[in-house]
This record gives C-alpha cells, sequence and structure tokens, in this order.
C-alpha cells in the first residue's frame, strides 16, 4: 500500500497549509511526483478520495506531475534522462550513477477557498 501511506502525506501536507491559510474547502491538490517512485496515479486518485472523506479536501481534484527521473553517471559524468527503472548510465553502460531528480514527492501548490 505505497500509494496510501504517500497519499496520507499528502492530504496531511494540503490541510495543514489550507487551515494555516484560513481556508474553508480545498478544491485541488497538485503534487509532484517522481518517475522512479512508480505510484499509479488512478490509484493515487482513489486513495486520495478515501482519505479525503470527511476533511476539508472531500470532493477535491488531485492533481499528479510527474517528475522525469535523471541521473548523472560517474564514471563519464554525463547527465541523462532515464526510464523510470534504469539504473545504468544509458552512454557508457556503468552502473556507478546518482539519481538526480525522480524520487520526489511534494505538495507543489493548492486550489482552496
Ligand atoms: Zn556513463
Amino acid at each position: 500500500m505505497h500509494e496510501l501511506s504517500l497519499v496520507q502525506g499528502v492530504l496531511n501536507v494540503a490541510l495543514r497549509a489550507a487551515q494555516n491559510g484560513g481556508a474553508k474547502r480545498i478544491l485541488a491538490v497538485y503534487v509532484k511526483i517522481g518517475a522512479y517512485s512508480d505510484v499509479i496515479p488512478s490509484y493515487m486518485d482513489e486513495c486520495f478520495k478515501l482519505l479525503s472523506r470527511d476533511t476539508m479536501a472531500q470532493g477535491a481534484k488531485l492533481v499528479v506531475e510527474e517528475i522525469p527521473v535523471t541521473i548523472r553517471c560517474n564514471a563519464c559524468g554525463i547527465e541523462s534522462g532515464v526510464a523510470r527503472r534504469q539504473t545504468c548510465c544509458p552512454v557508457c553502460g556503468s552502473q556507478d550513477i546518482t539519481m538526480l531528480t525522480g524520487r520526489e514527492c511534494f505538495v507543489d501548490r493548492l486550489e482552496a477557498e
């Protein structure tokens, strides 16, 4: 239940932000998620509906924006965008890589009233 705990975290952040901003209702939550986290957006949507019931975010739209995976190769030094589960450098094939983006998960912005 990877998505469920992830969505719970997102919801907590959104609710806190809306409360701090004096909002009554959350209309939409925009989330940025790294492609490496391998979540299924439609499933996240279901989790969000479930968890947001009876909260300020009930009925809000969850918008998932995916951040592509990029790596830097420690052997040849080239930065590349890669498929989500690729763990070697597409240029030289080295597995000595550093992931630059792709593991993110954060609330980018909220629409509330
Ligand atoms: Zn390389």
